[in-house]
């Protein structure tokens, strides 16, 4: 499935909110505005001003709705919380050229608080995956102690874990030694 540059952004984005969240099984890191700010600066949110606490309580509920859709039972339940999440956005489509990014669309309406930018650009993309029939793609690691989302890009859509690095390898290390064990 190709996705195109701006709607791997988005889904990284997306991945990455809702991954602060204690609901994934780690710790919180979304807990004050520096880490706030942090998640704003690694995934290049355009055009944000100065963020405040209301900011940071609104962006902290909106990744549990997002983690919602990602752990939906099934694709109609998904449908019905990502409707949810869009229908208390202003959503106004634009087209933009910034920071030497081609013409692409943002979703969010101009002046939009932090969550709206992020519910509109990452619902809207969230959106067009369900509509692409994808999403099956949208997933929880397998790890038995780890809770984190991610989207299965993979062609055969065969991905497991969260990172392959991490958690794939201690999982691959974890059955290499209850076989040698058996
Ligand atoms: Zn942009
Ligand atoms: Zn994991």
């Amino acid at each position: 499935m190709p996705f195109g540059h701006d709607m791997v952004h988005s889904l990284a984005t997306v991945v990455d909110l809702v991954n602060t969240s204690p609901s994934t099984g780690g710790e919180d890191t979304l807990t004050d505005l520096e880490q706030l700010g942090a998640f704003v600066e690694r995934q290049e949110v355009s055009g944000v001003e100065t963020l405040d606490e209301t900011d940071l309580t609104q962006v902290r509920a909106l990744r549990e709705a997002f983690h919602k859709v990602f752990t939906a039972p099934d694709q109609a339940t998904a449908v019905i919380r990502l409707n949810t999440l869009l229908s208390s956005t202003r959503i106004t489509p634009r087209l933009t050229e910034h920071d030497g990014h081609p013409l692409h669309v943002h979703y969010f309406a101009p002046g939009a608080s932090l969550h709206e930018h992020l519910a509109a650009d990452l619902g809207v993309a969230l959106a067009h995956l369900l509509v692409e029939g994808e999403w099956g793609r949208l997933r929880t690691c397998s790890a038995p102690d780890c809770g984190h989302v991610f989207v299965d890009e993979s062609r055969n859509r065969s991905r497991v874990y969260c990172d392959s690095r991490t958690c794939g390898n201690r999982m691959h290390v974890a059955a290499y030694r209850a076989r040698r064990r058996a």
